[in-house]
């Protein structure tokens, strides 16, 4: 995919002027996820949970070479044909073949981020092959040709009158037609497609090492069908989505299932072990495709690594106030929110992605929410310290600082701009630079002394009161 976080700001504006219905529709959704991962959390120790997830991904992290080529053997011992990729090109290059040499002509796919950073649908269609996206979400916002707005709820930005109006037109449904006619049209445009394409492609939440074992988690049975009904499977896997062993899965597929949507367990969970055996039913060949993609250099970086610990469900999206305002779109990558500002950063080099850890309040709600404690907000302020000494920062906000600096370090400029902003109109009437931030905000009311002179004044009452 083609990275546009550069924009961010403008796009974020932009989005925020012209489509306010995003917003509605992006905060109701989040909302709702949020409350029923504190809920789900709620019900368990969700500390022992997190911090057992996370010395797990750890210790896999630090370990990964080992774990990988434990992974690889194990998944070549259950017939599954393994490639490594370093690149995306790489991966088409896996990809080109396998069409080629079965004649693929029609696609299904599992919802899966990785193949949106690889770029694999575009592929597929400049080979001339029928790809179509399985996962609801996925499959309208392909019919409208965007990118997800959020890891697991990909349309989660459309209200319900926009998917009416699009298979209105798409398929002459009634304009007032319910959620439950829409997904019956989907349903049987889908079935029709697993039943005749030849290929199928997903992701996978987790690979196992130890014993080579694919598992997918979902809730529509898409996963089941595109990786089961094809004669062919293809799996890519980002090589951070190892796990050491099999009865990690018995943390990880519930803790991710809460944190993503509140559920205790996904409603499927598909373990796969390779290509059908005599006598099963399943694809003939299966292949696995291990991507890096940026993966090794940042698993080097000391300051940024543990980002990798990440399984993708999105939680940190639904804690985000700034996510809330706009979804995923103006954000310009795969990855969005909070996970979009401390990993693009990482994946695309900082210069392409560089206002992106400045999304943030810096509240923390993103690291209270993740299933495996990632320290968000210290990753944001590590790209955005990186980003100030690599000069990335705008003229103007380097100027500011500068001067905010004098001010700050010296108590008489200190006293002389604090008396003499008090009592001024709001901000934005001066600062056209402060419009962004004071825009949907209610009126500034600065305390009639500032809080230097309100502590000394509190000061003295206290040593007047002690020495009484
Ligand atoms: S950073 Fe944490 S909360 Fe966000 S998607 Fe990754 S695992 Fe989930």
């Amino acid at each position: 995919m083609q990275a546009k976080a550069k924009r961010y700001p403008e796009e974020a504006a932009r989005l925020l002027k012209e489509k306010p219905q995003v917003r509605t529709a992006v905060t109701g959704a989040t909302l709702h996820f949020e409350r029923n991962r504190l809920k789900a959390y709620g019900e368990i120790d969700a500390e022992a949970w997190r911090e057992r997830a996370k010395a797990v991904k750890n210790h896999l992290l630090t370990h990964l070479d080992h774990y990988l080529e434990l992974a690889e053997k194990r998944l070549r011992e259950n017939g599954v044909q393994v490639h490594w990729a370093e690149t995306p090109e790489d991966a088409h290059r896996v990809l080109r073949e396998v069409v080629a040499r079965h004649g693929v002509r029609r696609a299904v796919k599992a919802k899966s981020m990785l193949t949106e950073e690889l770029g694999v649908n575009p592929l597929l269609e400049s080979l001339g092959v029928e790809v179509y996206e399985t996962d609801l979400g996925e499959y309208l916002i392909q019919l409208l040709g965007e990118p997800p707005s959020h890891i697991v709820g990909p349309a989660i930005h459309l209200p319900l009158e926009e998917i009416q109006r699009l298979f209105h037109q798409r398929f002459g449904t009634p304009l007032e037609a319910s959620p439950e006619e829409l997904a019956q049209v989907a349903r049987r445009v889908l079935r029709e497609a697993f039943l005749t394409a030849e290929l199928g492609i997903s992701g996978a939440n987790f690979l196992v090492a130890e014993t080579g074992t694919l598992a997918l988690m979902e809730n529509e049975g898409n996963i089941r069908l595109s990786t089961s009904l094809p004669r062919v499977h293809v799996a890519f896997v980002g090589l951070e989505k190892l796990l050491p062993r099999f009865q990690d899965l018995g943390l990880f597929l519930p803790l991710t299932a809460r944190a993503a949507t509140g559920q205790r367990l996904s409603t499927f969970v598909s373990l796969l072990q390779g290509p059908a055996r005599p006598g099963e039913e399943g694809p003939e060949e299966v292949h696995v495709v291990l991507v890096d993609h940026g993966r090794t250099a940042l698993l080097h970086d000391p300051e940024a690594w543990e980002v990798l610990r990440c399984v993708r469900c999105g939680a940190c999206l639904n804690a985000c106030p700034v996510y809330r305002q706009t979804g995923g779109h103006p954000y310009g990558y795969v990855y969005s929110g909070p996970i979009g500002a401390v990993l693009d950063p990482g994946l695309l080099g900082l210069e392409e992605a560089h206002p992106l850890p400045f999304a943030s309040t810096l509240c923390g709600a993103c690291q209270e929410a993740c299933p495996v404690k990632i320290p968000i907000p210290k990753l944001l302020l590590t790209w955005r310290h990186r980003a100030a000494e690599e000069g990335l920062s705008p003229a103007w906000e380097k100027a500011a600082m500068g001067a905010f600096l004098k001010v700050m370090a010296s108590p008489t400029l200190y006293r002389l701009f604090s008396r003499a902003l008090r009592g001024l109109p709001l901000p934005q009437d001066l600062l056209p630079l402060l419009r962004a931030w004071t825009q949907g905000r209610g009126p500034l009311k600065p305390s009639p002394k500032p809080f230097h002179e309100l502590w000394q004044t509190l000061k003295e009452a206290k040593e007047e009161g002690d020495g009484g």
